[in-house]
């Protein structure tokens, strides 16, 4: 006996943008499909957000130079920021008091981590080939642009890295960082793309149930243990860790890689999408 195929559970989409979304070097970087699939559940009221590690003004180029014919719904930035798109459409605005709250409580943590911060610029510097970068709304308490992140030449210099700096966790109140694969950014422990993923479903009023995240490598690992987003997927392409989170979060890893696998995942989970 046929029966009709269960409604969708999914009211939140957190996509993660490269590697994800976005195949880099591939002159079509992303499935115009999913675009499509897209614009069908939207039209049902589900909400997309892009969760990314990138910055805002970094996540516009990237959705300028890919681009993609659809506009998320929010913008989750630098793993710890939430915007929704501005009047008309243009440009981004804080989505309620978050953000402010997230930058004040970065101060606070910048401050306290400056000694460490050197330390790390100055092992970067001498044992390493990895780029520092400032951020340009950091300052330490002597008003020198702080420390924001690091790029590295490669995953095992990165390993290495991460290894002195790990000396420094948990001495340094709310010292954190985000890794992925080469690179690096530093934050407050409080914050990663899970908490902020929390925040705007409890902000919209969605929890676990209704939310889908999917992501590709270990800075999206806080959205696809099951806590946050209780459907979870990751593409083919994904590192082994995230292909194991997701497994052991009851979620689909996909056969097929970036925005082909994102796609598999959404038909997974909303049967009515046919596929
Ligand atoms: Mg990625």
């Amino acid at each position: 006996m046929s029966h009709p195929p269960a409604p969708s559970p999914l009211m939140l989409l957190s996509t993660d943008f490269d590697g994800t979304l976005i195949e880099h070097g591939n002159p079509a970087p992303f499935s115009p499909l999913l675009v499509e699939i897209l614009n069908v559940l939207r039209a049902r009221g589900v909400r997309w957000a892009i969760n990314t590690g990138r910055t805002l003004d970094s996540l516009e180029e990237g959705l300028e130079s890919f681009a993609l014919p659809v506009h998320p719904d929010f913008a989750l930035t630098a793993e710890r920021e939430i915007y929704r798109p501005g009047a008309e459409g243009r440009g981004w605005v804080d989505f309620g008091d978050w953000n402010e709250l997230c930058a004040r409580r970065h101060r606070t943590m910048f401050e306290a981590a400056g000694p460490a911060l050197r330390e790390v610029t100055d092992f970067v510097e001498r044992h390493t080939g990895a780029e520092v970068r400032y951020g340009r709304h950091l300052r330490g308490r002597d008003g020198q642009p702080e420390l924001a992140g690091l790029v590295a030449t490669d995953s095992a210099e990165m390993d290495r890295i991460v290894a002195f700096i790990d000396r420094f966790k948990g001495q340094i109140p709310d010292f954190s960082y985000q890794r992925n694969a080469i690179y690096l950014s530093f934050c407050h422990a409080a914050y990663d793309k899970g908490t902020t993923l929390k925040a705007l479903g409890d902000m919209i009023g969605l929890g676990p149930e209704a939310i889908f995240a999917v992501g590709d490598q270990e800075n999206d690992l806080p959205m696809l243990t099951g806590v946050h987003a209780r459907h979870t997927a990751c593409p083919a392409n994904s590192s082994e860790q995230v292909k194991e989170t997701v497994r052991r979060a009851g979620g689909y890893v996909a056969r097929d890689s970036f925005s082909a696998g994102v796609i598999e995942a959404l038909r997974f989970y909303c049967e009515d999408l046919g596929g």
